[in-house]
């Protein structure tokens, strides 16, 4: 059997059975902003490896930050002991974020687990029994079974879960754009608050971008009103700032657009440069001092590979190339790129609407029933895309080059296109 062979009889891919039913690329290397095949073929990333791989693959300086530490120390366990690379990430986080308490995990998903409970913890410290959480509609948090609760209760897995999957309460997601009034939905909040503030443990949200829900930009206004009513009723605010995080939207975090700050935030995708699974619960000083100082003490959680050293040394190498490079700039110039490019799908009759933030580009159609289409179009005409339901998107690396960032738009564009005839 080739490798080939293998993966076709026993390996799972995500979001799929086994064998798979769609097909499956062959994939040899990639370097900067293309992925070669099997066949030779190039492709241009129109992914960055979901959000991951904000400078490219196998940049020199990641490289050889991987390299160095594989030699020093590969892993050793986070329990009672300390190492350098977690330290220097972990101030790095703190003086990025303005927060104070960092938890190093392995995956997004698991950070929003260590999220959701820290919050539990938090309120118990308090004498109060909270353990509901209020939540976006359209939102997406994660696959395991805490991160799937919060997620949109219509289009993710809640169907298939039933009642394993705890009930929390969720509220209507601001209106979709940047600009757009949202004081109808903040007013849904504010009921909700009301309502059922005594049960909340905290309102979680993906700050001015819902991601895999729905790809949805919103007002910061909304933002900015979720904070004060956290406040008010004394629920801890959680950003989960995974996909957002790192510059996607053209500031360092979104939370940046309403100039506020959160309890709790969550990165991972972008952390580690796409390198290594890697994710970061952080807290504010409150929430950690509050904890340790109850009778509870402790934050039980324990990930065998919590701070990997390997991920927090590529981390830290992401972290420094990201803050010496001009990527503000960089994501400013994809924005306008995006911008114009996506222009010329407005008008199309299959095309519901487009919009675009930073380094995102985003065309919602009017039906889901040509996501694997487009994506077979565009992946014979050498880009790579990955589309799930009405949403054709694309989140470049910031590296990549204007030429082939307007190939990406349009050749979606064109799949498109080639389905109207
Ligand atoms: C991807 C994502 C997660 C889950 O992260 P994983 O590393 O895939 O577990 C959680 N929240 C948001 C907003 C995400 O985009």
């Amino acid at each position: 059997m080739n490798w080939l062979e293998i993966d076709k009889e026993y390996v799972w891919h995500p979001y799929n059975s086994l064998p798979s039913k769609t097909k499956i690329l062959p994939v040899t290397s990639t370097h900067k902003t293309s992925i070669f095949l099997q066949s030779g073929e190039e492709l241009i990333d129109g992914m960055s490896s979901w959000w991951s791989a904000i400078h490219g693959y196998n940049n020199p300086v990641l490289n050889e930050a991987l390299k160095k530490q594989v030699e020093i120390m590969p892993h050793i366990m986070f329990g009672g002991i300390a190492h350098e690379q977690a330290s220097l990430l972990s101030k790095k986080l703190v003086d990025l974020t303005k927060l104070h308490s960092v938890f190093l995990c392995d995956s997004g998903s698991v950070s929003v687990e260590v999220a959701l409970k820290t919050a539990i913890l938090y309120q118990k410290a308090k004498g109060l029994k909270k353990y509901k959480f209020l939540a976006l509609e359209n939102a997406y948090h994660g696959d395991t079974l805490g991160a799937m609760s919060v997620c949109d209760p219509q289009n993710s897995m809640h169907s298939i879960y039933g009642s394993y999957l705890s009930e929390n309460i969720f509220t209507k997601a601001p209106a979709l754009g940047f600009k757009t009034d949202c004081s109808e939905e903040i007013k849904i909040l504010e009921n909700n608050f009301e309502k059922h503030h005594n049960e909340i443990a905290a309102f979680i949200l993906e700050p001015i971008v819902q991601g895999a829900g729905g790809m949805r930009i919103y007002n910061p206004q909304y933002l900015k009103k979720a904070r004060e009513l956290c406040t008010k009723y004394d629920i801890l605010l959680i950003a989960d700032e995974i996909a957002t995080g790192f510059g996607h939207t053209g500031c360092m975090f979104a939370c940046e657009w309403a100039e506020i700050k959160p309890d709790i935030m969550t990165l991972g995708k972008g952390l580690t440069g796409g390198y290594m699974t890697m994710a970061a619960m952080i807290t504010s000083r409150e929430v950690s001092e509050v904890i340790s100082n109850s009778e509870i003490g402790v934050l039980m959680h324990g990930p065998t590979f919590m701070a990997n050293p390997l991920a927090c040394s590529v981390a830290n190498a992401s972290i420094d190339l990201l803050l010496s490079s001009s990527w503000m700039q960089n994501v400013n110039k994809i924005q306008d790129i995006f911008s114009q490019e996506l222009e010329f799908a407005k008008d199309l009759k299959l095309v519901k609407d487009v919009r675009n933030i930073g380094a995102i580009g985003i065309i919602e159609l009017k039906d889901d029933i040509y996501a694997q289409k487009i994506q077979d179009y565009c992946v014979k005409n050498g880009v790579w895309i990955r589309p799930f339901g009405k949403l054709i998107y694309s989140i470049v690396a910031y590296t990549i080059e204007e030429k082939d960032l307007r190939k990406i738009v349009k050749t979606m564009i064109a799949a498109i296109k080639s389905l109207e005839k």
